[in-house]
């Protein structure tokens, strides 16, 4: 099972708060708990050739999980269109945080992906709406972030193929955190935490919806279809 974790990784090298919080970078946080958990993880990040994403790369990848905020139009339109047809094709693909308004995210939904937001250290308590999925196995009821930044509705994406989480923000606003969507053979899952100056991907109830959604998103031995003009199965001829 092979993870890449995408990260940009301009804040940590432009904030010295964030860097304090991510001295190896979210991309490094995330595959470091990953790999205590048993999974082969790579890391990319948007400054290699590449975006560290080659062809290569994205062909050994089972799960992508990618994190983006202050340079999404930095990314090739190229690549993020390969990722987009490997997603197609079968591969996973995990959205964090403000990846919201990332290019592979924006060009698999076809809607905005537009919200609101705001950074005021508020308490997020992030609910569970189906219990029965995959992806909250383990959790309780809610998991309570101390400080996050506040991302509320109405968040323009396609109404989901499943809603898993829902937040609450102390200034009253809700936002839908974690939605599953399924393209072509493969499977996305957007999940909301993730703001680059708080610790939220240390917390263990966050790495758990992170590696569940890794278990989730993967895809073995998908059908494969063929696609346009064929020729039929049965005799049409009489
Ligand atoms: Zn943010």
């Amino acid at each position: 099972m092979n993870v890449t974790v995408w990260n940009e990784n301009r804040h940590e090298q432009l904030n010295p708060k964030v860097a304090e919080v991510y001295p190896e970078g979210i991309h490094g946080t995330i595959a470091k708990f990953l790999r205590e958990k048993g999974y082969d993880v790579k890391t990319a990040t948007l400054d290699e050739p590449e975006h560290g994403l080659t062809e290569q790369v994205l062909a050994e990848t089972d799960v992508l999980i990618w994190w983006g905020h202050k340079a999404h139009d930095e990314v090739e339109d190229e690549i993020a269109e390969k990722v987009k047809e490997r997603v197609l094709d079968g591969m996973g693909l995990i959205v964090l945080h403000s990846g919201h308004f990332s290019k592979p995210f924006t060009k698999l939904m076809g809607t905005d992906c537009d919200l609101k937001w705001r950074e005021a250290d508020e308490k997020e308590r992030i609910w569970v709406t189906d219990p029965t999925h995959p992806i909250t196995a383990g959790l309780g009821e809610y998991i309570e972030l101390e400080q996050e930044e506040m991302y509320g509705e109405h968040f323009d994406i396609p109404a989901p193929d499943e809603l898993i989480f829902i937040s609450w923000f102390e200034g009253g606003e809700v936002f839908r955190s974690g939605a599953t969507f399924k393209r072509g053979r493969g499977k996305v899952f957007y999940f909301r935490p993730g703001h680059e100056t708080y610790p939220t991907y240390y917390n263990i109830e966050i790495q758990r919806v992170i590696k569940n959604g890794v278990d989730w998103a993967i895809n073995r031995d998908t059908p494969e279809f063929t696609r346009g003009n064929v020729t039929p199965l049965e005799n049409l001829s009489e």
